[in-house]
């Protein structure tokens, strides 16, 4: 194959998931699975070795649901070394499941202004329709694009680019299966162009966890729950606490009172399940509510999701930040 020597050059990996899966032979029943590589999955966009010099690796071959933080840390040493060695961008394949997830914590670590694109499918290798060589395509637009630089890692989906601490898989299996609630997406790809509505904001980005054993918990907040799993998390070990509370940041009197025993020991969040909209601070009174739970020492969430949360608490326990948590709470 010819070389291009003058092309940018662009570091692509894949960690599995939808976009890498097929039927096994056997034929229909076993369902798909996680087996294209990454030069397999780019063998079905051949125009993206006339855009770049490509380099690739494949770094898995998991469902997304079981990648873990060390994993992610090993991906980001990976991707932060190919920036190093002159990679004008990266784009990491992974599984839709968890994208939210790894997005936003690769975000929060992510030092540079060359972007870190993500991108899956909906829709597995060996079905009609699949959207993988699309969205890959998509994805190599987004990262190689003058304006998506500083803008820490972006997810492109179905032409659509969103920003990692605001995005969400919203539908289990529809193409259309992600959004940025509350702001919409950053930009769209339209006829190749990436089109932004706003240029990049200031990003704080936070060094590398120096503690990786720790565990936050994430609860959610429902009808009639008792308290018996929220009280173990602190005989569990757990050295942080999400809830995902009802409405504007709620939660029942009697996950309060727990609630205002485990604040002085841990950190504790409490987010909106709802999937949309801020946290309150200021507008009801009853227990469980958010004047009572700040009183109590708890932390509103403001306008991350819950997961995210998790996710911002985990790593900053592990850089020792854990006293600066308001601070990195979108209101
Ligand atoms: N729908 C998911 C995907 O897009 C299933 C598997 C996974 O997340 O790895 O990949």
């Amino acid at each position: 194959m010819k070389e291009h020597t003058n092309l940018p050059r662009l570091s692509i990996a894949s960690l599995g998931g939808t976009v890498s899966m097929q039927a096994s032979a056997s034929g229909s029943g076993s369902g798909v699975m996680p087996k294209l590589d990454c030069d397999e999955q780019l063998a079905k966009v051949p125009q993206l070795r006339e855009m770049a010099h490509l380099e690739i690796a494949t770094l898995g071959l998991l469902p997304s649901a079981s990648l873990g933080f060390a994993a992610l840390l090993e991906v980001l040493a990976w991707a932060r070394g190919e920036v190093d060695r002159g990679a004008h961008a990266v784009i990491l394949t992974q599984g839709t499941d968890s994208l939210e997830e790894t997005a936003y914590f690769l975000d929060l670590l992510w030092p540079f202004d060359a972007p870190l694109v993500m991108t899956g499918a909906m829709r597995a290798a060996s079905q009609p329709g699949n959207d993988g060589p699309a969205n890959l395509l998509a994805a190599a637009q987004v990262a190689l694009a003058p304006n998506s630089r500083g803008r820490g890692v972006l997810v492109q989906m179905n032409d659509q680019v969103h920003g990692a601490a605001r995005v969400r898989k919203t539908a289990s299996v529809a193409m259309a299966a992600f959004e940025s609630p509350g702001c919409g997406p950053l930009g769209d790809v339209v006829e190749g162009v990436v089109v932004y509505g706003q240029p990049p904001g200031p990003r704080e980005v936070l060094p590398l966890p120096h503690r990786t054993e720790h565990r936050v918990a994430l609860l959610e907040a429902c009808l009639d729950a008792d308290t018996a799993l929220l009280k173990a998390t602190a005989t569990l070990g757990y050295e942080g606490l999400v809830i995902a509370g009802f409405g504007a940041g709620h939660v029942s009197g009697s996950w309060s009172e727990v609630l205002g025993h485990l604040a002085p020991a841990l950190p504790v969040i409490v987010a909106t399940r709802t999937g949309s909209g801020p946290t309150a601070t200021a507008s009801y009174g009853f227990a469980g509510a958010e004047i009572d739970l700040q009183s109590k020492g708890v932390h509103m969430a403001g306008r991350l999701c819950p997961r995210k949360c998790r996710i911002l608490l985990w790593l900053l326990i592990g850089t020792g930040r854990q006293q600066q948590l308001h601070g990195w709470l979108p209101r």
